[in-house]
């Protein structure tokens, strides 16, 4: 896991993570999460600690912190009954929720970090109460708030801070508390991008979320610091066309020739690179680069 934005610093289990814990191991990801649980332990002792406080602490100075003071007025409350994979949860009265402007690495395809991805949400969302903000950006008149599978879209936020302590803890009455006691609330949206554990997306340049550019921003800081999925990436050449928001693979290096369909009848191709691809909102072509 990239950052745990505990600030106690510990994690506690609680009753609702026991009785979720008997659900996953009848679940059939149940040996990849444990296998996942060991890298995430595995790593954490191999003195990563240093590198991710430096992380965490670029984060929290850029003012692209995913942790936030106040709830934003339009949120309503929910209770999450399911993660299903690290950008999509279920709610106790079925409802699906895509997690919106970001993309986690697929759990069906066995993508790399799709597993940290979903323990990353789990952690924070998994029997909880949690706040949802909705966003229209897809679907049609009646269903703005849907993507083409019927998930509602939407930014997910939780409390952090005393008891809620980001991991185990539930709470009563959080938005109570801040008068006297401060809670503060973690997007989850950002925490995941900020974490290297999914990708600022958007489905196209007329779709972005409000707060796109921050997304790319914490996308950003991840990568420099290599962190979850940023660990192994090494840049490499990538073609680009005017206004596409997909980048794709060279055939040769340096050289815009190319096998990908989706260009055929494009014009004006340009070389960049995927660094830059990635810092401009872009993403890999799913039927080039995958
Ligand atoms: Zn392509």
């Amino acid at each position: 896991m990239g950052i745990c934005f505990s600030t106690a610093g510990v994690c506690i289990k609680s009753a609702d993570e026991a009785v979720n814990e008997f659900l996953d191991k009848q679940s059939i990801f149940y040996d990849e999460s444990r296998r996942a649980k060991e890298r995430l332990e595995k790593r954490r002792g191999d003195g990563g600690g240093s590198n991710n406080v430096s992380h965490l602490n670029a984060v929290l100075q850029s003012g692209l912190s995913p942790i936030h003071p106040s709830l934003p007025v339009s949120a309503t409350k929910h209770r999450c009954r399911n993660v299903y994979d690290g950008d999509t949860l279920t709610l106790e009265d079925d409802t699906r929720v895509r997690l919106i402007g970001i993309d986690t690495p697929e759990l069906k395809e066995r993508q790399p970090f799709a597993l940290e991805a979903k323990e990353y949400t789990k952690k924070y969302c998994n029997g909880k109460d949690v706040w949802l903000t909705l966003v229209e950006i897809e679907g049609r008149d009646n269903e703005k708030n849907k993507d083409h599978y019927g998930r509602l879209l939407a930014f997910v936020w939780v409390p952090l801070g005393d008891e809620h302590n980001g991991g185990g803890g539930t709470t009563k009455n959080p938005q109570r508390k801040s008068a006297s006691n401060p809670c503060q609330w973690l997007c989850i949206n950002e925490g995941l991008v900020a974490s290297g554990l999914a990708h600022a997306y958007s489905p196209s340049k007329s779709k972005k979320v409000h707060n796109h550019d921050k997304l790319l921003g914490l996308q950003r800081l991840a990568r420099v610091n290599k962190r979850g999925q940023w660990a192994t990436f090494k840049d490499y050449d990538v073609i680009v066309t005017p206004n596409g928001s997909a980048f794709h693979k060279c055939k040769k290096k340096k050289s815009i020739m190319n096998d990908c369909k989706h260009l055929s009848r494009s014009m004006n191709l340009s070389l960049s690179t995927a660094s830059d691809a990635y810092d401009k909102g872009m993403h890999p072509c799913r039927n080039c680069v995958g």
